[in-house]
């Protein structure tokens, strides 16, 4: 197959230039576990850290001033990202975050307390919240708990014999079906879900739409109002921003009506002793101090993909995924996990090697200063739909290079022969 060529420029990214165990060149293919950050993000973080810094939204002063100017501006370059208003965008520290923000401020709908028509968050014991098999554990177990809380049934969608989301399950979206929470691209299988048809589904029952975007958001154009979704989540840390700040996107007239989940400084109106009203969205949601340093480095990031544009990085990383799936298919005793070609997918490719424990095969490629991911990768259901309690897991970004997918797939033949 011939090489691809490198999309960015690897000296953009500084942590790729290090050595690793000894002197061996970094092959980084953990990007769907965290992205390295380009320089440009790193210097965004610097810089607003050595001139600006100041509390947003709480001072007279010109750094205050600034910071806000920052802050609101990260938010409007996030939400264009995505197809969204500036005010459809909440800040969190992660789509773990973000999803738990979702499902605890659905159970704290209750009828007149004053912010909007909460009733139509209301679960009622005898409703439905569907999930998938495919889910990571972040959109799984928030939704599994407000279950728990309210008495609605946990239901979910079901996976076909390659372990894609199989529409032939949608039946299970029904009458009471009030929420549908769903990765866009499975951080096992990097398979790409049927949202339209899952969309639809839920929205001609009247239930509300949770996009898992943790997956997609980096790799693919994601734009919520195209694919009509109703809330979306995703993370900083895999798109080449920093840890500790993620999105949660709400259509504005249904965050207008979502109760807060937590409660503190800056997201009132007027606080009484006698009564408190509540700012509208986004402030409303993000209570307390934000970690605004972060925020500046995903617009930076933000900045840095848009000036590739997301089209061609899908493009580039479906030629990385159809020479990285090529070439598992010829190594005896690889099983893939999921669609063996590229169509409908992602480059997220997880694997079991043949009488070798996926964290013997970590270490092994870890000796040659190759990253993967081992484990379950917090999604225990679907490697249980696959039969297998692992795996190892090679994901690409827009760094990688056709001579790292070689190297990793050199290394990994090697693996059988190595623990015979
Ligand atoms: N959803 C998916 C599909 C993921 O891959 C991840 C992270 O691995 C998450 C949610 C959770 O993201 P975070 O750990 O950034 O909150």
């Amino acid at each position: 197959m011939n090489a691809v060529r490198p999309l960015v420029a690897r000296e953009d990214f500084p942590i790729l230039a290090r050595p690793m165990r000894g002197d061996q060149a970094l092959v980084y293919l953990d990007s769907g576990a965290t992205a390295q950050r380009p320089r440009a993000v790193l210097d965004a973080m610097v810089d607003f850290d050595t001139r600006s810094n100041g509390a947003v939204k709480r001072g007279s002063h010109l750094l205050a001033e600034e910071s806000t100017v920052a802050y609101e501006e990260a938010r409007a370059k996030v939400a264009a990202f995505i197809g969204a208003a500036p005010q459809e965008i909440v800040w969190t520290s992660g789509s773990t975050q973000s999803l738990n923000l979702l499902a605890y401020a659905i159970s704290n709908a209750t009828a007149g307390r004053g912010w909007g028509n909460a009733d139509r968050f209301l679960l009622r014991a005898g409703d439905d919240i569907v999930v998938t098999r495919a889910e990571h554990h972040a959109n799984l177990l928030p939704w599994q708990e407000l279950c728990e809380r309210t008495g609605a049934r946990f239901t979910w969608l079901d996976l076909d014999s390659e372990g894609r989301i199989d529409p032939a399950t949608l039946a299970v979206i029904g009458r009471r079906t009030r929420i549908v929470a769903f990765t866009h691209v499975s951080n096992v299988t990097g398979a790409v879900s049927p949202v339209a048809q899952i969309v639809e589904a839920a929205h001609a029952v009247g239930a509300f739409t949770v996009l898992d975007a943790c997956q997609s958001a980096p790799h693919l154009p994601v734009n919520v109002r195209e694919l009509d979704v109703d809330f979306a989540a995703f993370s900083g840390h895999k798109m080449y921003g920093p840890t500790g700040v993620g999105v949660l996107y709400g259509r504005e007239e249904l965050l207008a009506d979502l109760p807060p989940y937590q409660f503190g400084g800056s997201m009132i109106e007027r606080v009484t002793m006698e009564k408190t009203r509540y700012a509208r969205p986004p402030a409303r949601f993000e209570a307390g101090s934000q970690p605004v340093t972060q925020i500046v480095g995903l617009a930076r990031a933000v900045d840095y993909l848009s000036a590739i544009g997301m089209e061609n990085v899908a493009r580039y990383e479906d030629e990385l995924t159809a020479q990285l799936l090529a070439g598992l298919g010829q190594i005896p005793g690889i099983r893939v996990l999921g669609p063996r070609t590229g169509a409908g997918r992602t480059g997220i490719a997880a694997f079991t090697v043949d009488g070798v424990h996926p964290h013997d095969v970590g270490q092994f490629l870890d000796a040659r200063g190759i990253a993967v991911r081992v484990g379950h990768h917090c999604a225990q259901p679907i490697h249980d739909f696959f039969g297998v309690p692992a795996s190892v897991r090679a994901s690409v970004g827009i760094y990688t290079t056709s001579s790292d997918i070689d190297a990793f797939l050199d290394a990994l033949s090697q693996v059988r022969g190595y623990f015979r």
